[in-house]
C-alpha cells in the first residue's frame, strides 16, 4: 500500500485506441494496479477487447449503465437514438462470456481503505444519475462513507470537495493537475472519459492516485483518433459517434 500507485479508468467505451494509449502512459507512471469506473462498453467499436483487456488488469470495475444495458434484454426507451443503436450492436458482438462478466459487476465497491468506487452516484447508484453541480455532489455525499470516491458518466474531469456543510467544485486545468487531498475533506472526483471525452479537450482522461500521499493526478493522453472513428464508420454506427471524439464533446 506504502508505494502504490493506482490508475482510476472511467468510461472506456469500447475505444481500444484510447486504453492502450492510456495503459502505456500508466505504466510510464510506475502504476502498480487499476481500478475502473464501468461503462468498459458502448460507443466505439471494440468493447470484446476492452472487456478482455480490464478483465486481465484484475481491476476492482463497477457497472456502468452501458455494461448493464449491453449484458440485459431490457427495453432501450430511455436512451438517445444513438446510444440505443450502438447498445443493440454491441449486443450482437459481445460473447456470452463477457455478457456473464458484465452482469456480475457490483454498482459500488470498497476496493481499498478509504476509497469508493461507483458510476455515476452512490445516491441509487442503480438509477444513473449525473452529478453536474454541488447539488448533484450533495445527494451522492449523504451516502459517501469513505474521504474518496471516484466515478463517471458524465465523461467531465471534476473534482467536488466537501468541508463541513459546504461543497466546493473544481475542474482541473487542461494540463496535468495534481493535488493533495487535504485530511478531514471529502472528495468526490471524476476522473472523465478515457474513451470518449466531452469536455472539449479530445485526449483521453484518467487519474492517477497514490495513497501514501493522498495526491491526485489528472492526465491527459494522446492517441489514434483517426483509426478510432474509422472503425465506428467501418462498423456502421452513427458517423456522430466518430465526429465527436474529433472534439471531445
Ligand atoms: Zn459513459
Amino acid at each position: 500500500m506504502k508505494d502504490d500507485v493506482c490508475a482510476i479508468l472511467g468510461d472506456i467505451h469500447a475505444n481500444l485506441e484510447a486504453l492502450t494509449a492510456v495503459l502505456d502512459d500508466a505504466r510510464s507512471q510506475n502504476v502498480t494496479s487499476f481500478l475502473c469506473l464501468g461503462d468498459v462498453v458502448g460507443y466505439n467499436a471494440n468493447p470484446h477487447e476492452c472487456i478482455q483487456i480490464v478483465r486481465s488488469l484484475q481491476s476492482p470495475t463497477v457497472r456502468g449503465n452501458h455494461d448493464h444495458y449491453c449484458s440485459h434484454a431490457e427495453p432501450l426507451a430511455d436512451f438517445q437514438p444513438n446510444a440505443a443503436s450502438v447498445i443493440a450492436w454491441t449486443r450482437g458482438v459481445l460473447d456470452d462470456d463477457d455478457k456473464a462478466w458484465l452482469r456480475g459487476l457490483p454498482f459500488s465497491c470498497v476496493p481499498m481503505q478509504g476509497v469508493t468506487l461507483v458510476h455515476g452516484t452512490l445516491d441509487m447508484p442503480d438509477r444513473w444519475g449525473y452529478v453536474f453541480d454541488e447539488i448533484d455532489a450533495e445527494a451522492n455525499f449523504a451516502y459517501q462513507t469513505t474521504p474518496i470516491c471516484f466515478h463517471g458518466h458524465t465523461h467531465v474531469p471534476v473534482v467536488f470537495e466537501r468541508h463541513g456543510t459546504s461543497i466546493e467544485r473544481m475542474e482541473p486545468p487542461a494540463f496535468d493537475m495534481k493535488r493533495r487531498i487535504a485530511p478531514g475533506r471529502r472528495c468526490f472526483i471524476n476522473v472523465g472519459s478515457v474513451g470518449q471525452p466531452r469536455d472539449g479537450d479530445p485526449r483521453a482522461s484518467y487519474v492517477i492516485y497514490r495513497p501514501a500521499s493522498r495526491e491526485i493526478e489528472f492526465r491527459r493522453v494522446q492517441y489514434d483518433i483517426n483509426t478510432a472513428a474509422a472503425k465506428i464508420l467501418k462498423a456502421d454506427l452513427p458517423e456522430r459517434l466518430a465526429m465527436r471524439l474529433y472534439y471531445g464533446r
